[in-house]
C-alpha cells in the first residue's frame, strides 16, 4: 500500500439500496443503470453484486456492455444510446444486448439488415427532454415498421427520459408521463420512464420497467435532499490520510495564490487527495472534511494531489490519521453543493489512480 487515497465500496449498502428501489417500485422490473463504470464504483463489481437482485443492466455503449459480458454477466444489458455504427449490430445480437433506437439513421441501418437480427429494442421517445428520441407524432409509424421487420418473438418497447423529476414542483414530469401514456395506450407495449427521481417522487412514472442510477449508490437525486431521507445508504467512502501536519504563524498563507491566511498560530494538515484524484477543485475553503471522524474545514486551494485543512479543533491529529472526503458520515450531497456541482459528477470523476477496495464487514 502506498498512497492512501482510496474509495471504499460498501456492497452491503448497494444491495440494501436495490431493496429500497423494490420498496418504492414493488411491481416493476429494475434496470440497474451502471454506465460510466457504475458512476465510478466499478461496473463489474456492482453488476456481480446485484445480478441476482435486478432484471437488467443499462450502460452507454457496446464497450461498456462487452466488459460485463467478458466477466460473465448474463442479464440483459440495455445500450442507452443504442449503436453508433451499423457494424456494432452483429456484436449486439451475439451478446444478447438490448438497443435503444433514437434516430432515423439507426432505424434505416436496422431495416437494411437481412435476415433481421433478434435484438430487443427500446424505441426512445422525446416527451420533452429534447435531447434524444423521436417526436411522439412519428412514433407510430416507426414502431410498426420496426415491428414488421423484427423476428416475431423479439421485444419492441418504448422508453423516455424525464427532464425535471428532481423538482417536485415541476409540471414537466406530468406532461412527459402523459405524452408517453398516450403512445402506450395506442401501441399496447411495455415502457420505461422513471430514473431515480421518478422512482422516489413520481409513482405515476413507474410503468413496467424502472431505471435507477444514482439511488443505487445511496445518493439522492433530489435537490437539497440526502439519500438517507429515502432510506438509502452511501456506497462509496472516499478516504485518504494526513501526510503532513505543521504549525504556521499568524499572517502566513497556505497554498497556491496564497488565498488563505492564518488568523492566528495554528496547525495545518495536508491530505493526499487532489483534483487529479477527482476531488473537486472548486471546493472552497470551509468545505468539510473528516479527520479521525471529526469535521474540519478545508483551507486554501485544492491542488492536483493535495488539499490542506484547518486542524485547530483537532490539535492531536497526526501524520497517518484517516481522512474522509465523503461517505456515510459526510454526505456527498453536501460536498457537491459546497463545490457548486452535483454528486453524479463527483462520483464519475474519481480517477483510476484512486484504489477501489471493497468494505470488509466487521
Ligand atoms: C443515466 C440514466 C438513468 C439513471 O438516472 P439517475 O438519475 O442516475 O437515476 C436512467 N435513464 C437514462 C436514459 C439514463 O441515461
Amino acid at each position: 500500500m502506498s498512497r492512501p487515497a482510496q474509495a471504499v465500496i460498501d456492497i452491503a449498502a448497494l444491495c440494501s439500496n436495490v431493496q429500497q428501489v423494490r420498496r418504492w417500485a414493488p411491481q416493476q422490473k429494475i434496470i440497474a443503470v451502471i454506465k460510466a463504470d457504475a458512476y465510478g464504483h466499478g461496473a463489474v463489481r456492482v453488476a456481480q453484486a446485484i445480478e441476482n437482485l435486478v432484471e437488467a443492466f443499462a450502460v452507454s455503449c457496446l464497450e461498456e456492455a462487452l466488459k460485463l459480458r467478458a466477466m460473465g454477466i448474463q442479464l440483459p444489458i440495455v445500450l442507452l444510446e443504442g449503436f453508433f455504427q451499423a457494424e456494432e449490430l452483429p456484436l449486439i445480437a451475439q451478446h444478447h444486448l438490448h438497443s435503444v433506437i433514437h434516430t432515423h439513421t439507426q432505424v434505416e441501418q436496422l431495416l437494411k439488415i437481412s435476415p433481421p437480427l433478434p435484438i430487443p429494442l427500446w424505441l426512445k421517445i422525446d416527451t420533452g427532454m429534447h435531447r434524444l428520441g423521436f417526436a411522439p407524432t412519428e412514433v407510430e409509424e416507426i414502431f410498426h415498421r420496426l415491428k414488421r421487420h423484427l423476428p416475431t418473438q423479439t421485444p419492441l418497447r418504448l422508453l423516455s427520459h424525464l427532464a425535471s423529476a428532481d423538482d417536485p414542483q415541476s409540471q414537466q414530469t406530468l406532461l412527459q408521463t402523459q405524452g408517453l401514456l398516450n403512445l402506450v395506450d395506442t401501441l399496447q407495449v411495455e415502457s420505461s420512464l422513471a430514473n431515480s427521481a421518478g422512482i422516489l417522487g413520481w409513482p405515476q412514472t413507474h410503468r413496467q420497467w424502472v431505471r435507477p442510477g444514482i439511488m443505487l449508490y445511496g445518493v439522492s437525486p433530489l435537490a437539497n435532499n440526502l439519500g438517507s431521507t429515502a432510506g438509502l445508504q452511501p456506497v462509496m467512502e472516499l478516504q485518504s490520510a494526513l501526510i503532513s501536519v505543521k504549525r504556521y504563524r499568524r499572517g502566513e498563507t497556505i497554498g497556491y495564490s496564497a488565498t488563505w491566511e492564518c488568523p492566528e498560530e495554528m496547525p495545518v494538515g495536508v491530505v493526499a487527495i487532489g483534483y487529479a484524484d477527482g476531488y473537486p477543485r472548486h471546493a472552497p475553503a470551509g468545505t468539510p472534511v473528516l479527520v479521525n471522524g471529526k469535521r474540519v474545514p478545508l483551507i486554501g486551494r485544492v491542488s492536483m494531489d493535495m488539499v490542506t485543512v484547518d486542524l485547530r479543533t483537532q490539535p492531536e491529529a497526526k501524520v497517518g490519521d484517516v481522512v474522509v472526503l465523503w461517505g456515510k458520515q459526510l454526505p456527498i450531497e453536501e460536498i457537491a453543493s459546497s463545490a457548486g456541482t452535483i454528486p453524479y459528477e463527483l462520483l464519475c470523476h474519481i480517477c483510476p489512480r484512486v484504489r477501489r477496495i471493497e468494505k470488509i464487514e466487521t
